[in-house]
């Protein structure tokens, strides 16, 4: 007998999923088809978490937001041509976001598709994906395979995390190799994101520019929440004695009711401090670029950033102390200084900040306790608020317009990395796909709240969440429409363009998949309801009639949307 017939064989399909496994990878977001669905198959035969979704954006985000809660990069598999395209959106959305996560598609033959010969799915997908993401690579030949996976790994979590493409052709999938050979090709990624330790110069300019301050402020963003060590930054926080202003998705790296939080002062806080220590946030949109009215009179701010990414330094305005490094070693280099030789800030700061928070929150108060009918966003905020506080280690994914900008102040957070939300772009659609996610990564039970436009996006996820029995639970806050449900179409043809069909029952979408749907009126049937889903652990839906006349034209970013001045008559 021939020897080379018993020869033990692996091919690329198992070597992709041997390297994943081997480097600590337990679930693939993915939408199936021509040329992976073997892959799905094989991989979920193999032990790995395969979640197949109705559509790769959501498959996308979902990737995206597991790289952010994990620290591992995050998987999605798509389909050659229309489905990369999909997912290329949540793959530069990540990017922008600095999630890591890595998106794999299958792609036609190189020799048809560099000649244009016109393939199923021909597209060039390698160069199409390059400038929106951190890295990207194509792996040719088999013995490959576990280069091209550490590779991806090392860009996608090394350094400022971000999207990274694999591109992986059919014929590869199919090449064969002497499994021995494929066994020892394979890398397990040592060290993939390596430690960043600022240089001690850099520490002391940042503890001397401190020491001056006399209204300091910590600004802490979502690279310190992904950067997971809490317990540093709420050392950094207590006995440094600074006031904090969390940004969206770091709200509750300290909880929104700690005694040091300046959350519910932020205009305050921001406009009037002298010293601003950035913790992974950048000065970019969100921070007003770090100049003009937000920040008070113009010199009258100094800036210590903390970032691993040097070049993020001085992209918007001066940054007189940069802290190169990862917030990790950066935060526990500053702690070391912290007690000898930084005194605490003037009681007149931090009393400043304390009494303008009361008072924010005291006006705040009087609006959440309505129980209307109908309900505006915050009479139905109110019940969420509550609904958080008692279940501080629930996932609420937030987006909208006015759902998104009044949840953000409303409900407070207690515990890190629970608050995920439209990022960086302000982008709608994460919803549904960060819900899956968030539900398969943690195992919390997820609070979604959704605006009814922003839940379009990804709704038909709704099956997928019903599919896996994922505990989630979306709240629709249905206003029948985009901002508000009054538009009118002008010349009587049409609805107008910011409205949907009104009082839709968008819980019946839920019904029709085996999940559970509720329509509520009143805050009082939005907390029982909610309080239920959470109890039974079921996939629900809660369409919540909100007034149609509520709500404001863009939510808080108005001033971003250009208008007419010279309207045709
Ligand atoms: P936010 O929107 O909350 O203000 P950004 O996304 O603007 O936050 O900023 C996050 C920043 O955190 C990015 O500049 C990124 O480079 C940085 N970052 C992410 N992870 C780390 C880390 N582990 N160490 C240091 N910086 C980090
Ligand atoms: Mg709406």
């Amino acid at each position: 007998t021939d020897a080379s017939v018993h020869q033990e064989l692996t091919d690329g399909f198992n070597l992709v999923i041997d390297a994943l496994k081997l480097n600590g990878i337990e679930t693939i977001y993915g939408v199936p088809g021509i040329p992976i669905t073997d892959l799905g198959r094989m991989a979920q035969a193999a032990g790995i978490r395969v979640v197949s979704f109705r559509h790769e954006q959501h498959a996308g985000n979902a990737a995206a937001i597991a790289g952010f809660l994990t620290k591992k990069p995050g998987i999605c598999l798509t389909v050659s041509a229309p489905g990369f395209l999909n997912g290329l959106t949540a793959l530069a959305n990540a990017t922008t976001n600095c999630f890591p996560m890595i998106l794999i598609s299958g792609s036609s033959e190189r020799e048809i598709v560099d000649l244009q010969q016109g393939d199923y799915e021909e597209m060039d997908q390698l160069s199409i994906a390059k400038p929106l993401c951190k890295a990207a690579f194509r792996v040719l030949h088999a013995e490959d395979i576990g280069i091209g996976v550490a590779r991806a790994i090392r860009a996608a979590v090394s350094g400022r995390p971000g999207g990274v493409y694999l591109d992986l052709p059919a014929k590869l999938l199919s090449q064969t190799l002497d499994a021995e050979k494929g066994a020892k090709s394979l890398i397990k990624v040592i060290d993939p994101a390596p430690a960043q330790i600022p240089a001690p110069e850099a520490v002391q300019r940042a503890i001397d520019v401190l020491k001056t301050a006399k209204k300091p402020l910590i600004v802490l963003g979502k690279g310190a929440a992904y950067a997971q060590c809490d317990d540093a930054i709420r050392q950094l926080v207590e006995k440094s004695g600074i006031p904090f202003v969390p940004m969206s998705m770091a709200k509750g790296l300290l909880p929104d009711t700690h005694p040091l939080s300046a959350g519910a002062a932020r205009s305050t806080a921001l406009k009037d401090s002298d010293v601003v220590l950035l913790v992974g946030a950048r000065l970019n949109w969100l921070l007003s670029h770090g100049k003009g009215k937000t920040w008070g009179a113009p010199g009258s701010k100094k800036f210590i950033q903390i970032d691993i990414e040097p070049k993020e330094m001085d992209s918007n305005v001066e940054i007189v102390a940069p802290l190169v490094g990862d917030i990790g070693s950066c935060v526990n280099a500053l702690l070391g200084h912290i007690n000898a030789d930084c005194p605490p800030p003037p009681a007149e700061w931090t009393n400043a900040i304390v009494e303008k928070r009361n008072a924010n929150i005291a006006k705040m108060a009087t609006k959440l306790g309505k129980n209307s009918i109908p309900m505006d966003f915050h009479s139905a905020l109110g019940a969420l608020r509550t609904i958080i506080e008692q279940r501080p280690d629930a996932i609420l994914v937030n987006e909208g317009a006015n759902t998104l900008d009044l949840a953000r102040g409303v409900i407070n957070m207690y515990q890190p990395r629970k608050r995920l939300d439209v990022g960086t772009w302000g982008v709608m659609g994460i919803g549904m796909g960060f819900a899956v996610a968030a539900a398969i990564e943690t195992g919390k039970p997820v609070l979604a709240v959704e605006g009814d436009s922003a839940f379009g996006f990804s709704g038909m996820e709704v099956e997928t969440i019903c599919r896996y029995n994922l505990p989630v639970c979306i709240v629709v806050f249905n206003n029948n429409g985009i901002y508000r449900g009054t538009d009118t179409d002008p010349t009587g043809r049409d609805p107008g363009t910011t409205v949907f069909v009104k009082d839709s029952r968008y819980d019946k979408m839920m019904e029709a998949f085996g999940g559970v749907g509720v329509h509520v009126e009143t805050p009082d049937a939005l907390s029982r309801a909610v309080n239920e889903a959470m109890d039974s652990g079921r996939p629900t839906l809660i369409n919540a009639a909100i007034d149609p006349e509520a709500g404001s034209e863009s939510g808080n970013i108005g001033n971003l949307n250009p208008q007419s001045v010279v309207k045709k008559k």
